[in-house]
């Protein structure tokens, strides 16, 4: 089997990287297309400046891009000449409305399509340990699942079309919750001159050891925020969480809470920033101690 990838942003680059490294990756495309230019030298693989031109030449065709119109443009253009018979594998975080919607413009073109976003962060995705919930056809996931392992430790089935992203959501609005509570408290713990260093070692041993505390505790403690993961994008998550949520009409206050915040970031200029950026706004709660 054949795969190609679309999207080779902080995702999508690791992504391809151990695809081409199983020896599944035959072709690449990103919409800047210097970063597939540069990419497809060092992976030895076919570069297509068309995503048109990329479907038409592989059986799976793999995209990590952006947001919910981003995702259906992507889908619209392979559609205009997939092979019947291939896959498409969506790896973005979108709505599970979108994840339906795709999935009906392939089932036009005899195509399968899986909804399978992932959780892991960028070092998930460049050491090849993603955790991936897909929706979608199982027989269509057997298939593909060979390509999918190259890229994550973990490939749980979830359900039929769209539960894949719904599973994503409820991982989005943990993740909420945890930024939040290890944000505050490590500025607390700063505020109490703490040594942090070993602070961070002390904690992620214990119960309240998790990954982002291990991942993003020193970075975020000495004032870094390189995405990582960009908080304009866990922003548009969590409104998809929310819209959701509306339509349950259950209540999200951490995630509410969360949106909150990350606009005040994003509207002082922050939103290309990882979501450890938070820890700017927990700072200010300290500045008088
Ligand atoms: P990113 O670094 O901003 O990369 C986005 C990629 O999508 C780029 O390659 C971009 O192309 C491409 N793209 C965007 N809109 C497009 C369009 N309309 N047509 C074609 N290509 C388009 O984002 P990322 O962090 O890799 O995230 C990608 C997806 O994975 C998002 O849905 C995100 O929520 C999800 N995700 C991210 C993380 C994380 O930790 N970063 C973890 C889990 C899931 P250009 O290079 O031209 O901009």
């Amino acid at each position: 089997m054949k795969a190609g990838m679309i999207g080779l942003g902080a995702m999508g680059a690791g992504m391809a990287g151990n695809l081409a490294k199983a020896g599944f990756l035959a072709a690449i495309y990103n919409r800047t297309m210097e970063k597939a230019e540069t990419l497809a030298k060092e992976l030895n693989v076919a570069v297509f400046d068309r995503i048109e031109a990329l479907a038409a030449e592989v059986d799976v065709v793999l995209l990590c891009v952006s947001a919910d119109g981003d995702v259906l443009a992507v889908v619209e253009a392979i559609a205009q000449t997939i092979k019947p018979g291939s896959i498409v594998v969506d790896m973005s975080t979108v709505s599970s409305d979108t994840a339906r919607h795709a999935a009906a413009i392939l089932a036009e073109k005899r195509v399968s399509f899986l909804d399978a976003p992932v959780s892991g962060g960028v070092e998930g995705a460049k050491n090849g340990t993603l955790a991936m919930m897909v929706g979608g056809d199982e027989d269509a996931l057997e298939k593909v699942r060979p390509i999918l392992q190259a890229m994550s430790a973990r490939i749980i089935h979830m359900g039929i079309t769209g539960s894949g992203q719904a599973a994503k959501a409820v991982n989005q609005v943990m993740c909420a919750g945890i930024n939040q509570a290890v944000t505050e408290a490590l500025a607390f713990a700063q505020a109490q001159q703490l040594p942090m260093e070993k602070l961070i070692d002390a904690v992620s041993g214990g119960a309240a050891g998790n990954w982002f505390l291990q991942h993003r505790g020193n970075t975020m403690t000495n004032n870094k925020f390189a995405p990582g993961f960009k908080l304009a994008l866990h922003h548009k998550d969590l409104k998809i969480c929310r819209a959701m949520a509306e339509k349950a009409q259950i209540p999200l206050p951490l995630t509410d809470m969360t949106i909150g915040d990350y606009e005040r970031l994003i509207t002082a200029g922050y939103g290309d920033e990882d979501i450890s950026a938070l820890y700017r706004l927990k700072k200010q709660l300290f500045d008088n101690s």
